[in-house]
């Protein structure tokens, strides 16, 4: 039998064994009804009970406030970057109906691909009314040779809009490698500071590469939080948003006044009235996200993969420094922005990175060549991902290091 790799992908990513184990045997029997999870139906007692259950455990381990509901959907991080466009221009329109499109703004915070990739879906959708688009801030603009994503923007280069129908970020890129921090005050952390403080923000962050893996600064200020589940908490084909309630709007209402008619499956309000099972819900992504939600709370809960990913993120980091000290590693984001889940640096020289992944393989690593957009190494430490697997990696570079040098 072939042994299994260590898995450092970057989505869809390592599981934990236990809770592949245990969602095999659910595969055949769910909760003693004596149907398998693929099979049984969704507004079975034992299902309703159980996906009660998942949105206490992210409820609980996240602090989430009752102004705020949990929905599941499907469609991925791609379908929220048209959901958050859609049900928060409505919103802005139920709020201010005098207000002409061309005196709408949606904000959005420039820090990578996927912030970029949500840009082009707003665009897409905002192509026949004359809704503005507003790049708040641009980190690229802030980078060594104008074209890359190395570091969050500095807070004195954001220009918020005046009332904007959301402020769009995406906390973690998962390409880029570029991560706003957590530590409050920190010089590259979301500028919290310099939104209004006397009304309800439309704040949207994508949390998909980083959701469940430390806890979320200033999570009750948020309008919207969303994250396909593929990286810290289960198969792909889930959707987890928390959504404040004020933004849960009659879109159809909204349509009578203008705006662009939203498609059921994406509107929060059909997946909160059907308490997000309006349709047929990914009902086995559901099960094994539910699964690792468990073992998390067991493990210690958010404390414990704040310590954990802390410090895995920081013996990885260790090694690409003294890989750079001897000019065998270059770093792709500057220290400060650096993400926890998503690390990126490139070896330089001729097949340098194709002899890196070549021995990386043979110690039976995977999964640590660069988005195809990008190239260079990218290690992901998602949740799943055990301390002795990452010491496996790092000495692994050090060694690369010894023989580069
Ligand atoms: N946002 C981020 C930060 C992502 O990492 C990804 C996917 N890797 C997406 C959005 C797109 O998500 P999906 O593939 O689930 O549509």
């Amino acid at each position: 039998e072939t042994p299994r790799a260590i898995n450092f992908g970057a989505g869809p990513s390592c599981l934990p064994d236990s809770v592949l184990k245990e969602a095999a045997a659910g595969l055949f029997n769910f909760a003693g009804s004596g149907i398998g999870i693929a099979e049984i139906s969704h507004r079975s007692k034992e299902f309703t009970t159980f996906l009660t259950e998942v949105e206490s455990l992210i409820r609980e381990q996240l602090n989430v406030p009752s102004t705020h509901s949990i929905l599941f959907a499907q469609g991925g991080g791609t379908g929220q970057f048209a959901a958050v466009v859609l049900n928060m221009l409505a919103r802005h329109r139920l709020l201010h109906p005098e207000v002409a499109d061309s005196e709408r703004t949606i904000d959005y915070v420039l820090t990578g691909s996927w912030s970029k990739a949500a840009v082009k879906e707003a665009t897409r959708l905002t192509a026949n009314s004359q809704v503005k688009i507003n790049i708040a801030a641009d980190g690229k603009a802030h980078s060594t040779d104008g074209k890359s994503y190395e570091s969050i923007p500095p807070h004195d280069s954001y220009t918020f809009s005046q009332d904007p129908a959301l402020i769009y970020y995406c906390e973690n890129e998962t390409v880029d490698g570029v991560q706003f921090s957590n530590d409050e005050g920190d010089a590259s952390s979301f500028p919290f500071h310099l939104l209004p403080k006397d009304k309800l923000l439309p704040l949207v962050a994508d949390y998909s590469s980083s959701f469940m893996s430390r806890p979320i600064p200033r999570l009750a200020d948020h309008a919207i939080i969303y994250a396909g589940a593929q990286k810290n908490i289960g198969p792909a084909g889930l959707t987890i948003i928390i959504v404040r309630q004020d933004c849960i709007v009659d879109v159809d209402a909204a349509v009578a006044l203008g705006s662009t008619p939203v498609p059921s499956v994406l509107s929060y309000k059909y997946l909160a009235d059907g308490k997000s099972v309006p349709n047929t819900p990914p009902v086995f992504s559901l099960y094994v996200a539910g699964l690792v939600l468990r073992r998390m709370k067991t493990l210690g809960g958010l404390a414990y993969f704040l310590e954990t990913n802390r410090k895995k993120q920081e013996k990885v980091y260790a090694a690409v420094r003294e890989g750079e000290a001897r000019g065998v590693f270059v770093p792709r984001v500057k220290e400060g922005s650096r993400s926890w889940m998503n690390i990126v640096f490139n070896v330089p020289g001729d097949g340098a990175e194709g002899k890196f992944l070549a021995g990386a393989e043979k110690r039976g690593m995977k999964g640590l060549k660069g988005h195809r957009s990008v190239g260079g190494i990218r290690v992901s430490l998602y949740n799943a991902l055990e301390e002795e697997q990452v010491d496996r990696i790092v000495q692994y570079m050090r060694e690369f290091i010894e023989e580069s040098t």
